[in-house]
């Protein structure tokens, strides 16, 4: 079968995607967000006894900061800003020809970051509810996200939905929801006819203490990812992530069960947009014209 392409000026001329004037932010077309809403079915009727938590696609910047993402990912991190600047200020930049520079200049940063993966506001919660209970927690988010990342590609966006399913617990616990997730979502790429590379990873980690870091997440397989073919069949894309942080939210956010020792966490991800992109990619622009088995296990 052949592909199609899925260039940003394919998806505008078709009408899927909406320029807004800067790059990785777009609208989305009803047909879109129909697919969208289909992976997110799929992925729900996927997992049982999730506790669903939806929060804004914002962090206080206390929350931010505690979690080391300053200290990780500085180069991807948006914090909010907001005017500072007085009555007499505002007036003359009104007036001006040219305000840009001079409405940033009086611009200072709120008490607010834009949320870069989903499940952050999710461990502050997690920590305020006391001790871990022997089963752990197992929570279902979801969230637009944001990662400076500005990108022609259409796969690598600035603004984009993660939907994740979050586990807390013992490390054998874990254990067990990824080693099922890496299986389940072998499941799902075949109901939805994508063709799949899972594989070792790393996070983008920022300057050379990171590439230390990069190499020894890779070395310890705490994060996988399954790549599928969307801009180009041999640079594959990470569609979904399969994280164990170890007890690094556990011992940020003091996540403890009784016995005092620390919750281990991971979360399964799924980014919706790539999701979406691959399948229009694989079976064609118009999902009306899709196999009827594709059609009834979205929903479309
Ligand atoms: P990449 O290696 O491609 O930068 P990542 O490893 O940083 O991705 P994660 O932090 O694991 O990605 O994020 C979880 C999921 O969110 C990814 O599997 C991917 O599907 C999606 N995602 C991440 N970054 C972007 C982006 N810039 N645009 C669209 N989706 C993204
Ligand atoms: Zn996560």
């Amino acid at each position: 079968m052949v592909e199609q392409d899925v260039t940003l000026n394919a998806l505008f001329e078709a009408g899927i995607w909406i320029e807004t004037g800067t790059p990785g932010v777009y609208g989305k077309s009803a047909m879109f967000e129909a697919i969208i809403d289909g992976l997110e079915a799929l992925v729900t009727e996927a997992e049982t006894g999730a506790e669903r938590v939806r929060f804004p696609p914002a962090l206080a910047e206390s929350t931010f900061i505690q979690s080391g993402y300053y200290k990780n990912f500085p180069h991807l991190a948006a914090h909010v800003h907001a005017f500072c600047g007085c009555e007499k200020t505002h007036a003359s930049l009104v007036q001006s020809k040219d305000p840009l520079d001079q409405w940033r200049d009086n611009l200072a940063a709120t008490d607010i970051v834009l949320t870069p993966a989903a499940c952050y506001p999710l461990y502050p919660l997690a920590a305020r509810r006391g001790p871990l209970p022997a089963d752990g927690w197992l929570f279902d988010v979801q969230s637009y996200c944001f990662r400076r990342e500005p990108s022609d590609s259409p796969d690598r966006l600035q603004m984009f939905r993660m939907r994740e399913y979050v586990r807390i617990g013992s490390p054998q616990q874990v254990a067990d929801f990824r080693n099922a997730w890496l299986e389940r979502s072998k499941d799902m790429m075949s109901t939805l006819g994508l063709d799949y590379h899972l594989d070792v990873a790393n996070d983008p980690f920022f300057g050379r203490a990171g590439r230390l870091m990069a190499t020894s997440q890779r070395e310890q397989a705490l994060k996988f990812e399954m790549l599928l073919p969307v801009i180009d069949a041999e640079r594959r894309t990470a569609c979904l992530s399969f994280n164990y942080h170890q007890d690094h939210f556990g011992t940020t956010f003091d996540i403890r069960p009784a016995d005092g020792s620390v919750a281990h966490t991971g979360c399964v991800g799924f980014g919706l947009e790539r999701l979406t992109l691959a399948l229009l990619r694989r079976h064609g622009l118009a999902p009306q014209t899709w196999s009827a088995d594709l059609k009834r296990a979205l929903q479309l």
